[in-house]
């Protein structure tokens, strides 16, 4: 259970503790941030407010403990992460249960995340140990001029100290995503939980304080991002940032100073449905990609492009399997939850409002009631609508209908995000053609957007990111090439 047992060290009172030099510690700043449970309401859980004394002390700790890390064989640093990986999936209830109360995520679901982080975690550790076990040998007398006198050895080494921020959908998934890769690679790392999910991500952090990494190497900073945020990510001591989230991204990017930046920040994620597409496909894929997790996913379907002419029978089809969907708490793994915060509710009914406003056609009738708001299917949506634009967040998805190809990749291409996108079709030339054109990271051919499997490479285009994730590309992304050169006093050939 959460906070006991193996975790009863982690929790003072009613206050969870903050983790810094291998131990749980309470803030001397005696204030507490409150999680509010999305589906009652009411106080959930409360964390450490860190202050910016305590984040300086972390950073100071964290970037000893790197030094003598990144020392540490390959091996051995992929044996702690493999160890970690077991105790985080032997404790899944506990994790997932945190994940129910304080992002309201849907019970199976929440086990789902907990799994699958233990399966990054692990897969991490084996990939470390392949790509970071080879580097490059040059040889000089390919480049004009020179003799075969100088041999080049490169390979990568760490950054120093990586600040990880994750979102608040996925706060154990995409903590891990960003902590395993830092520590394969030999840096040391801070991590600044969503406050929503900080909770989860601490029962998290514990499962790698269990597998006995050594101290200061591993630091979780509780606080509000609004609050401690910008000492976090201006601090001199990071030496590079893995965030994800909203906006936010941007801001922080224009603040960082010159460090590596992995940004996986929004999406509005088009689904563009030709003529020829098999529809039954089409809409269970819409609706799976659109509503799963109340559409609180950065790869959520966030607007169908369909072509007039099948568009009343995917309609239909979308809003038949919209009627199955179950809405109600998470503990009863409903389908449709609350969303996390009253405030996120607010902003999607201002999504809603302006639609109705503007004439939209509301394929069922809008329903909320605390945060909890019923799925909602937009037909007729037109590009001046806010809805057509922008990312709700939430179990609302609009429907625009196309007379052509083009209009379809256009509206696609115009918007400031381009995370991912997809396309149903039955013609693959058709679909490549689409896909090339389509100005996103990834493009799904006949399923909805997603980011895994985790390994897959991950990134955003424009505003929905800097850099690529997935496993391989955030290994390399946290290590800096260093070359030694030789020096030969002769050019040397291994023959003749
Ligand atoms: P958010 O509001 O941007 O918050 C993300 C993280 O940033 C949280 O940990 C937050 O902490 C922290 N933060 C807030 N202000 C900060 C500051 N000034 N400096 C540093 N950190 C700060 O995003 P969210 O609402 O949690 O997540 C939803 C967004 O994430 C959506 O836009 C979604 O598309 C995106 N997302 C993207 C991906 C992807 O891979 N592309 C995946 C998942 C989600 P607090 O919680 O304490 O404010």
């Amino acid at each position: 259970m959460a906070g006991k047992g193996v975790f009863e060290e982690i929790i003072d009172g009613d206050v969870y503790k903050y983790y810094a030099d291998g131990e749980w510690k309470k803030s001397a700043s005696g204030k507490s941030v409150s999680i509010i449970n999305p589906t009652t309401r009411k106080t959930q859980y409360k964390v450490q407010a860190c202050s910016q004394e305590e984040v300086n002390k972390v950073m100071e700790l964290a970037k000893a403990a790197q030094k003598s890390w990144a020392r540490t064989p390959l091996w051995k640093r992929a044996e702690l992460l493999h160890k970690a990986a077991a105790i985080l999936k032997d404790h899944k209830a506990s994790i997932a249960e945190c994940l129910v109360k304080e992002i309201a995520k849907p019970a199976k679901d929440a086990v789902t995340e907990v799994v699958r982080s233990g399966d990054l975690v692990s897969y991490t550790a084996e990939e470390g140990v392949r790509i970071l076990g080879e580097g490059k040998f040059l040889v000089s007398d390919s480049f004009p001029g020179n003799e075969r006198s100088k041999y080049c050895l490169s390979s990568k080494i760490p950054l120093g100290v990586v600040l990880a921020i994750p979102p608040f959908n996925y706060p154990v998934n995409l903590a891990v995503s960003k902590i395993a890769p830092a520590l394969i690679a030999g840096n040391s790392l801070v991590l600044k939980p969503p406050t929503q999910g900080a909770v989860s991500a601490l029962h998290m952090i514990h499962c790698f304080h269990m597998a006995g990494f050594p101290k200061g190497l591993i630091n979780c900073v509780t606080g509000k991002g609004s609050e401690i945020g910008d000492f976090l990510t201006m601090h001199p001591g990071v030496n590079c940032i893995s965030f994800t989230g909203g906006d936010t991204g941007i801001a922080i990017s224009k603040k960082a100073g010159m460090i590596p930046l992995q940004m996986e920040l929004g999406g509005k994620d088009a689904c563009i449905v030709l003529e020829d597409a098999d529809l039954d496909l089409a809409a269970a894929n819409i609706v799976k990609g659109g509503f799963s997790y109340s559409g609180q996913r950065c790869t959520a379907v966030k607007v169908v492009l369909v072509m007039e002419s099948v568009a009343d029978a995917l309609v239909e089809k979308v809003k038949a399997k919209v009627a199955k969907l179950t809405v109600g708490p998470p503990e009863e793994d409903c389908d449709i939850t609350p969303v996390v915060t009253e405030s996120s509710a607010n902003f999607i009914e201002g999504l809603v409002m302006d639609a109705k406003e503007k004439g939209a056609t509301f394929c069922q009738e809008y329903r909320r009631e605390g945060n909890l708001i019923w799925p909602l299917l937009l037909d007729h949506v037109r590009p001046d609508m806010r809805i057509a634009w922008e990312e709700p967040f939430g179990p609302i998805l609009p429907v625009i209908r196309i007379n052509s190809v083009e209009e379809g990749i256009h509206h696609c291409n115009a918007s400031n995000f381009g995370l991912q996108g997809c396309v149903f079709t039955r013609d693959i030339n058709k679909a490549i053609m689409i896909s090339d054109v389509m100005e996103t990271g990834t493009v799904q051919i006949n399923s909805a957007p997603a980011r895994g499997p985790d390994h897959f490479p991950f990134q955003g285009l424009k505003d929905s990111g800097i850099g690529s994730q997935g496993i391989t590309n955030s290994i390399n992304m946290m290590t800096k090439v260093k070359s030694i050169v030789i020096n030969l006093p002769s050019p040397s050939y291994t023959m003749g």
